[in-house]
């Protein structure tokens, strides 16, 4: 075996490039513990914007006295890119710590970290409630994660603050290679994608990119394809962070992936523990146009802690059609009700509250707080003149009727009239919306002859 290493170590040195030769060693097992359901998915439950939060714990491994290659700084450089690298997908990381396991066997002294101990290494120091990672300065692979869904991973430290470790995390949330052959070969067509290669459809087939990575360019393949001895075409993703692209080019996560670790996280008991909440972010919860009774709303929490239990409150002018610790959905409590609601939600992990007010059924606020008033104090028989609405929120949207008159046709909060009576008339204004028209706000004015205008215009 020391032999053996010694030849790896001896390639590294004469590379161009300081890590073109060791690769990912995670084996590709299934996990019996937690099969992936699409009836229980979590993009079937309309949560893309709940946080996920995993803990971590850094080992630094040294020899017998305590020596070690390894940089110091390195824990809390890896937890930044794990940071930056997951950040949109709404997955963010936490350290609890970073602890020395001083064992020479797994250093520079020994033969590092190999088949032969590496159970061992991931028994040691082991926290129930975090992913530990081990940084190795000797190890047969870049990285390798204890399984595909684990919750260990070693990390050689010349890769240790590149992709390859957002990489291996990914490993430990369930993804496979893009290139992936325990479950057959993906067809370059992606026709048998949801069976084969990674089981993730929207990666394309890739037929391991280990040895097409001197050809990329920036990042991308000339023509985004390659074409492989066997005169077969792929047009993989040389930045997916689970393809063998180089380290420096492991860039992004394909939605698929991010569904299938958020559904691991969910779902699978062996994560359950190292999940936590660390949002830093105000909890928000979506707007409703108004909520009728043949028209139900659901108002979704965004910024969520995924662990979190909600409290949910409403108006008594609502009910509850469904709801969970991430939504609520609410309908009007009859036909007929009108006005102000709201809903409210409290959390068991956070001291935040938040609170959205609705309309409940057709609007009618404006009965209350509207008011007419006619352009002159007079409203004067066949002349023109303007009405004001004053007291209300919206500018258009507005429904008018004028008794015996002519009108200008206007949404508006202002309107012409002509009166063709002499004596009372009745204006009247409303407003609708998707649960149906408002009651009308009416007033009352008298027409009255303008005699001086008249004689003049005689
Ligand atoms: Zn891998």
């Amino acid at each position: 075996m020391k032999v053996k290493i010694t030849i790896i170590f001896a390639l590294i040195l004469l590379s161009s490039s300081a890590y073109a030769q060791l690769q990912c060693g995670t084996e590709s097992t299934e996990n019996v513990a937690y099969q992936r359901k699409s009836t229980n998915s979590y993009s079937s439950k309309g949560l893309e914007e709940v946080s996920f939060c995993v803990n971590v714990y850094f080992h630094i491994l040294r020899n017998d006295v305590g020596q070690t290659s390894v940089p110091a700084y390195y824990p809390g450089t890896m937890l930044q890119k794990l940071n930056e690298d997951y950040e949109q997908y709404n997955i963010s990381f936490n350290s609890l710590g970073t602890g020395y396991i001083d064992n020479s066997i797994y250093s520079n002294d020994g033969v590092g970290v190999y088949r032969g101990n590496i159970d061992q290494l991931f028994d040691t120091n082991d926290h129930p409630n975090a992913i530990d990672i081990y940084i190795a300065e000797k190890s047969d692979w870049a990285g390798r994660a204890d399984a595909v869904l684990s919750k260990d991973f070693v990390i050689h430290k010349d890769y240790a603050i590149t992709g390859v470790v957002s990489h291996e995390m990914g490993h430990c949330l369930n993804l496979y290679h893009t290139h992936e052959l325990q479950f057959g070969q993906e067809l370059p067509n992606g026709s048998n994608c949801e069976t084969t290669g990674d089981l993730i459809c929207d990666t394309p087939a890739d037929p391991n990119l280990t040895n097409y990575q001197h050809l990329l360019q920036n990042c991308l393949f000339p023509n985004n394809s390659i074409t492989t001895p066997n005169n077969v075409t792929y047009y993989p993703d040389p930045k997916n962070l689970m393809s063998y692209t180089t380290p420096d080019c492991m860039l992004r996560f394909s939605d698929g992936q991010v569904e299938r670790m958020k559904d691991a996280m969910f779902n699978a008991p062996i994560l359950q523990d190292v999940l936590t909440c660390c949002s830093t972010e105000p909890i928000t919860i979506s707007q409703a146009d108004e909520v009728c009774y043949s028209i139900s709303r659901t108002f979704n929490l965004e910024n969520l802690c995924y662990n979190t239990q909600t409290t949910w409150q409403i108006s008594n002018n609502l009910q509850v059609v469904e709801h969970d610790d991430f939504s609520i959905t609410v309908k009007a409590i009859n036909p007929s009700v009108s006005g102000q609601g709201w809903v409210n939600a409290t959390f068991n992990n956070s001291s935040q509250q938040v609170t959205q007010n609705v309309q409940v059924g057709v609007p009618n606020y404006y009965v209350q707080t509207g008011y007419m008033e006619s352009q002159f104090v007079d409203i004067f028989y066949q002349r023109w003149t303007r009405l004001f609405l004053f007291g209300v929120e919206e500018q258009n949207g507005w429904e008018w009727e004028v008794d015996y008159s002519d009108i200008r046709p206007s949404e508006t909060q202002t309107i012409l009239i002509y009166p063709r009576v002499l004596g009372p008339i009745y204006a009247r204004v409303r407003r609708e919306n998707q649960c149906g028209k408002g009651p009308w706000l009416i007033e009352y004015f008298e027409v009255v002859e303008e005699g001086g205008f008249k004689i003049l215009k005689q």
